[in-house]
Formats: C-alpha cells, structure tokens, sequence
C-alpha cells in the first residue's frame, strides 16, 4: 500500500498558528481515509521571541540562516517536502528552499490558485507590516498568478501589524480588534476588492466569513490542504484498518 507522504513544518511563528495547522492536518486526513488515520509529519517550533527580534531588527540573514537550519533538520528527519507556516517568513524562500533538496510548497500558491478558481481578479491582503509592504508576497501574486493586489491605507496597516504582534501571535482574540479588521476590509472592499486574503496565519483565530461582505481567503487553511492533498496524492481514499 502506498504510504502518505511525510509532511515537514516549520512553525513557531507563532504555535498559535502552528497548532491550527497540526490540527487541519490531522482532521483533513482522517476525513479523507478514516478514524484512526492521522497525517505522518514532523514540526520544527522556533522560539518565535527569537524570530520576532530579528524581524524587528531587519537582520534578515540571520533569519533565513535560522530557517535554513529548520529546513534540513525537518529534511534530515525524512520530511518529503516542507511547509513555511507563515506567510512573513515566506520573505526568504528561494533562500531556504535552495538549501535542501526537498520541495517546499509554498503558501501564496495554493492561495492564489483557489481565487482564480474562484474567477476573482482585485483581491486586498491583510497581513503583517513586511507582507503587506515588501514585494516578496504582493509580486509572486501579481507576477506569477495576475492578480491585482490592494492593500489597505497606512494607518490601517499599521492597526493590522500591530494586533498581529500584540495580541494574535500572544494568544489574544479581543472584539474590538474584530472591529477593526471588519472595517479595513470594507475600506478594501470599497476600493473594489472583489475577496480578502488573510495573508497572516493567526487571522483566522479573530476573522470569520461573516465579518466580511466578500470571501475571504485563509492561507492557513488552504496551506494546511494543499499540504495534506500532496502527501496522500498516491494514497488510495479508503479507510485502513
Ligand atoms: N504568522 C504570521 C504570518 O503569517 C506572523 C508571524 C510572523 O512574523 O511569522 O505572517
């Protein structure tokens, strides 16, 4: 019997995401074979203070010499491909993934291919700061999917980055903040967002479909089956006893 694919992750950024996507992997592979079926994969957790700092600091580098790391523990560990469990660090990549020889499936993809299936074209992004400001996330949408990418005004970005540090990634989901995101994403809207990517991985812990007048496109969850679709791709649908 074909076995599934050993799934790889680097997580910890932060393990309130990272749990999410442990859990949508497990629960999407029990539901496609059955009961006791459980998804095979490993996780590197970083201590995200440690990331977090770098980030703060812009040293890059020693960021991605610490992703790369990750990346060949989980490779030396018998992962089959990898995962980046963040959107942001999803800065260094083509870094990182140069530098095993596993595949990474890269978060922006499964993304993009589900709004286009969706006929979409004029999506906003919400997400940290480095998301929604550098070109490494925006430009993969637009160059290589086509996508026309708006993101919100700066005063709302700054709101955006700063209940993602504040609060999301410490485990905190506080109404008022809800409030916030509903209103950026019908300022979005207005400019003519026609869907939402929520391009953080914790966004999905405070923002739900119905705080939305448009869809709403969650890398977290889409990540997380993309993942799992790979890994059982040779695996046949029926439960194992
Ligand atoms: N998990 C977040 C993301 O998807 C933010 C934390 C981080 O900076 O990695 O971008």
């Amino acid at each position: 019997m074909p076995e599934q694919q050993v799934i790889g992750l680097i997580g910890g950024m932060s393990w309130e995401s990272s749990a999410e996507y442990y859990r949508i992997i497990n629960q999407r592979v029990r539901d496609r074979l059955g009961g006791l079926r459980s998804a095979r994969c490993l996780m590197w957790s970083f201590d995200f203070g440690e990331i977090e700092a770098l980030q703060q600091a812009g040293r890059w580098d020693e960021a991605a010499e610490l992703m790369i790391d990750a990346a060949r523990r989980l490779e030396r560990g018998g992962a089959d491909f990898f995962l980046i469990c963040t959107n942001t660090m999803h800065r260094m990549a083509d870094t990182v993934a140069a530098a095993v020889h596993i595949p990474l499936l890269h978060i922006v993809d499964p993304t993009a291919q589900r709004i286009e299936a969706a006929g979409f074209r004029r999506v906003g992004l919400l997400g940290t700061a480095f998301t929604m400001e550098q070109d490494f996330y925006k430009g993969r949408l637009q160059n290589r999917f086509g996508l026309d990418v708006l993101v919100p005004e700066s005063e709302d970005r700054a709101a955006i980055h700063r209940i993602i540090y504040d609060e999301l990634v410490q485990g905190r989901v506080e109404p008022h903040s809800r409030a916030v995101y509903r209103a950026v994403i019908g300022r979005l809207v207005e400019q003519g967002a026609e869907a939402v990517i929520l391009g953080c991985t914790e966004i999905m812990l405070l923002v739900k479909p119905e705080d939305s007048q448009v869809p709403l496109f969650d890398t977290t969850g889409l990540h997380a089956e993309a993942a799992v679709e790979r890994a059982l791709a040779d695996v046949r649908s029926v439960p194992v006893p």
